[in-house]
Parts: structure tokens; C-alpha cells; sequence
């Protein structure tokens, strides 16, 4: 069994990371990283110390990840559906979306419990609040989660890269 794969996603591919977040992938994201100076150099170091597959549009970096003995994949399409549909077929992907990884910081999310009824009164519209969904909560960036109407999308794509599989 492989171990599950850690990424670490260009500036050019940007969209990425949230859906790779979703599919709880633990995922850096050169964007929020602010790394300073030569920034291809920082992501090279940084998947090669962490075991991070490098996810890049520039061939070069690529060229560069591998001879320091890093992972790299080249992700060339535009679209981020395209994206996810390459990276599919490099790897088994568990394309399956879950409430485990906050998106916006990679943190790992926990069920609401009733002290955060107050965060949550405040982060999701009254209409879902009214509904008593279920609530998961980011304790590092305070963002609240909960399965609304882009669920259904959500898992549209999970189904579509299904197809992207190799046979
Ligand atoms: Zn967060």
C-alpha cells in the first residue's frame, strides 16, 4: 500500500489546493508560503525535507525538483478540472470528498461541538443555521464548514475524475 501522497502546489496552479484539500490531501500552497528569494529553490527544499510531491505548470522546476531527488509532476492544462484529471492519472488519488482538511489553511477540521454555536451563528447564513446541519469548525483559521448547495458540485467532480483513472 502506498502511503497517502503530501503535495506542495505552484503559484501557477493555484486552484488546486483547495480541491486537494477536500480530498483530505495534506497540501502546501507556494502562495501561502511566502518564500523569499528564489522561490523555485524554497519549493524544491520544501518537498524534498517534507517528502511533498512538487505539482508545478514549469517544466524547468520540474527538471530542477528531480535532480535533487524530489517528486515532481507536471501539470500542464489550463482548467482545474483538467489539472486533477492529470494528477489522477499519476496518481491513485482517493478522490472522495470529506470534512477532515480545512481548505483555506490546511488545518485539520473538527466536528462543531455547542460552544461554537455562537462562530457558527456568525460564519454560515441563518437559512443553514435554521436547518441544523452539521457543523465542522477550523480551530487554526476560525473558518466553519458545513455541506451546503456546492456539495452536490463537489461531488460532481469527485465522480468525474473517476473517469480520469487508468484502466
Ligand atoms: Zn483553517
Amino acid at each position: 500500500m502506498m502511503d497517502r501522497p503530501k503535495f506542495l502546489v505552484d503559484r501557477m496552479l493555484g486552484r488546486l489546493v483547495a480541491w486537494l484539500r477536500i480530498f483530505d490531501y495534506d497540501t502546501k500552497s507556494a502562495l501561502e508560503l511566502g518564500l523569499d528569494g528564489d522561490e523555485d529553490a524554497g519549493l524544491v527544499d520544501l518537498a524534498r525535507r517534507e517528502g511533498r510531491v512538487l505539482l508545478t505548470r514549469d517544466r524547468a522546476l520540474v527538471d530542477r525538483a528531480v535532480r535533487a531527488c524530489a517528486a515532481a509532476v507536471l501539470i500542464q492544462p489550463d482548467d482545474v478540472r483538467e489539472q486533477l484529471c492529470e494528477l489522477v492519472r499519476h496518481y491513485p488519488l482517493e478522490t472522495v470528498p470529506v470534512m477532515e482538511r480545512c481548505t483555506a489553511c490546511n488545518a485539520l477540521l473538527r466536528k462543531a461541538a455547542a460552544a461554537d454555536s455562537e462562530r457558527i451563528r456568525l460564519e454560515a447564513p441563518s437559512h443553514i443555521v435554521k436547518e441544523d446541519k452539521e457543523f465542522w469548525v477550523c480551530d487554526r483559521c476560525g473558518k466553519v464548514y458545513w455541506q451546503g448547495s456546492h456539495w452536490r458540485n463537489i461531488k460532481m467532480m469527485s465522480d468525474e475524475l473517476n473517469r480520469c483513472r487508468p484502466k
